[in-house]
């Protein structure tokens, strides 16, 4: 059976990248990566861009594969809600509690999405579900100006507030609005602008990495770093990262189909390559042996015990957020997704996805351009 591969926690993940950048800001926290001081920095995230998928791909990327530095790994689950988090902290997973896309609200019996930011009736205050103060807020106190280039529609979301507190939030829908945004924003003799973009990750859901759809975007991901690379102002760097990668499906199992499976489950949470499993009372480890033997070779079926032990979310989970990890935690490798399908018709659509410990999922690129 293949081993889960695991996040560089404290050496190369996407934590350490956070807390290097912070660090060359004068913010105190170990420069891990040793990341060179600027001025002003320039963070182009690409969405689901991997960096085993970049390196597929060089002659549709040719700036990003020319540029290419050093592989990272974001955390667990390898999904955007996580690695926003890590990098609006700093924090690994374990320590925001930013662990899924839908996670159980404790005492509630009701799922979150952190995505959506929504939980039928009930109110859920970013700064609560989210409390750690953002590296973006430490940066105000370091005289250090933090910009958000992205479209107006993230502007005041649930999730934007928990992981980009702090911000100053430039409306840009088009590529050309953001390359003018992040111009703009450079002007600040000490900045940090994150820009984002997002349409890869989409056409890979919709239509699998690797596909035309996909290519498409991947060489606008290349343009535009190329075209951001030309407008940096002398003194700035400019880092282009992922928030995670991605598999194609080959085999989808709609959860629905396996009514022996759903005994003792009271919520199903998570995503496809990564769910939360919240049981009944007294039914945690009978539903861990059903699940482990239904998916002995397709997926790591643990208790909450044995994932928070194995370090898939951090050296430590913080007890507070230990409730939102399933009380089993499945965890497809290969080509597998675990959906309930009818309650989840979106998700099932897809072909690609993201969330599992898997190189493809975790690994992402961090390349550097000095200007
Ligand atoms: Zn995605």
């Amino acid at each position: 059976m293949a081993t889960p591969y695991l996040p560089g926690y404290g050496t190369a993940s996407l934590s350490d990248f956070a807390t290097s950048l912070f660090a060359t800001f004068g913010g105190a926290r170990p420069n891990t990566l040793e990341l060179e001081p600027a001025p002003r920095v320039c963070l182009f995230l690409v969405d689901g861009m991997g960096a085993d998928l970049l390196r597929e791909h060089p002659e549709t990327a040719p700036f990003l594969s020319a540029a290419f530095g050093r592989t990272l790994t974001a955390g667990f689950p390898s999904s955007t809600p996580t690695s926003l988090a890590t990098l609006g902290t700093g924090g690994t997973p374990g320590e925001h509690g930013m662990i899924g896309i839908k996670m159980a609200v404790p005492g509630e019996r009701r799922l979150f999405n952190c995505l959506r930011w929504t939980a039928p009736g009930l109110p859920i205050d970013p700064d609560i579900w989210q409390p750690a103060e953002t590296v973006f807020q430490r940066l105000i106190g370091l005289d250090v100006a933090p910009v958000y280039v992205a479209t107006g529609a993230f502007d005041g979301t649930g999730l934007t507030r928990a992981v980009y507190r702090g911000v100053h939030h430039l409306h840009a829908e088009t590529v050309e609005d953001r390359i003018e945004g992040v111009r703009h924003a450079l002007r600040s003799p000490r900045t940090f602008v994150t820009v984002y973009f997002s349409d890869l990750d989409g056409a890979g859901h919709l239509r699998g990495w690797g596909s035309p759809e996909w290519l498409a975007q991947l060489a606008v991901a290349d343009r535009m770093a190329e075209r951001l690379a030309e407008v940096l102002p002398p003194g700035t760097t400019m880092y282009v990262t992922a928030d995670h990668g991605m598999i194609n499906a080959t085999d989808k199992v709609d959860l629905d189909d396996y009514p022996g499976l759903l005994e003792g489950i009271e919520l199903i949470g998570g995503e496809p390559r990564a769910r939360h499993l919240y049981t009944e009372p007294g039914a945690a480890s009978a539903v861990l042996d059903t699940w482990r033997e239904t998916f002995a070779d397709r997926a790591w079926v643990v208790s909450r015990e044995e994932a928070v032990q194995s370090g898939w979310y951090g050296e430590s989970v913080r007890k507070e957020w230990l409730p939102r990890v399933g009380d089993v935690v499945a965890v497809p490798f290969a080509g597998t997704v675990l959906i309930p399908a009818a309650a989840e018709p979106h998700e099932w659509s897809m072909i690609g996805y993201h969330g599992s410990l898997t190189p493809a999922e975790l690994n992402i690129p961090l390349l550097e351009i000095h200007r």
